[in-house]
This record gives C-alpha cells, sequence and structure tokens, in this order.
C-alpha cells in the first residue's frame, strides 16, 4: 500500500484506505470515517452548515413560488449566498447571530444554539412569523 491509497485524519493521523483519487477527497473520506473527537465534531458542524443552507432556501422560496414558477430570483440566489458565507463562522461561534430585513420577504434571523445548530427564523409582519427549524 503507498501513500496515494491512504486516506489520513487531519486531526488525530489515522489512516484508511483509499480508493479516492484526489488527496482533497481522502481527507474528506477520512473526515467522514474517522471516530476521533474532532472529526466527530467537524462532521456536525457540516451537518449544521448543510441543514442551515437547505432551510435558508426554504425561507426564501416562501414568497416567491406565488409569483413565477422559477421560486428564485438572481437577487435571491445572491443574497443566499452571502448568507452562507457567515454559517461555517456560526457553527464555530465566531458569530453568534444574523438578521437581514429584506422588504419582500420579511426579517430573517439566524441564531447559534449552545450546540451549534443553527435556527433560522422568518418574521413577516409584526406578528406573523414563520418558524423554519424545528
Ligand atoms: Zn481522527
Amino acid at each position: 500500500m503507498n501513500d496515494e491509497q491512504l486516506a489520513v485524519c487531519e486531526f488525530c493521523g489515522q489512516t484508511f484506505y483509499s480508493e479516492a483519487e484526489t488527496a482533497m477527497e481522502r481527507k474528506k473520506e477520512a473526515l467522514m470515517k474517522c471516530k476521533c473527537d474532532e472529526a466527530v465534531r467537524a462532521r456536525k458542524k457540516l451537518e449544521y452548515i448543510t441543514k442551515a443552507k437547505r432551510e435558508l432556501r426554504e425561507v426564501f422560496r416562501y414568497d416567491f413560488f406565488q409569483e413565477s414558477e422559477n421560486a428564485y430570483g438572481e437577487m435571491q440566489e445572491k443574497i443566499m449566498e452571502i448568507i452562507s458565507l457567515i454559517l461555517p463562522y456560526m457553527v464555530d461561534f465566531e458569530v453568534y447571530g444574523l438578521t437581514v430585513s429584506i422588504p419582500s420577504l420579511g426579517k430573517i434571523t439566524l441564531k447559534v444554539t449552545s450546540d451549534g445548530e443553527i435556527k433560522i427564523k422568518r418574521q413577516i409582519g409584526a406578528t406573523i412569523e414563520k418558524k423554519v427549524s424545528k
């Protein structure tokens, strides 16, 4: 077995046999397989970021599908992209919360729990609230 066939955990150095072709893929494979605390925590963060991105799409879709079949406009895609950039900082507790007010959507609030999970909620007027996170 040579180095090309080994996936190495970036945190603890444990190695796994790998058939992935690129160094990047092997690194990710090791991250997904390793049972060390750091790898488990890193997987949890990835899971929270993925979940938050999915919920963001749900929030942004809400009003727009009423207007057209194409649920996301260019502006919405860009704003979602910008908000997505902050998600890794939230799971790392560098940023605790973010609120974005968009005239056509309302007030979107992202908050991180003590566990590192990102909760997203949308407030449409003073009283109507749509909670996205379960
Ligand atoms: Zn590890």
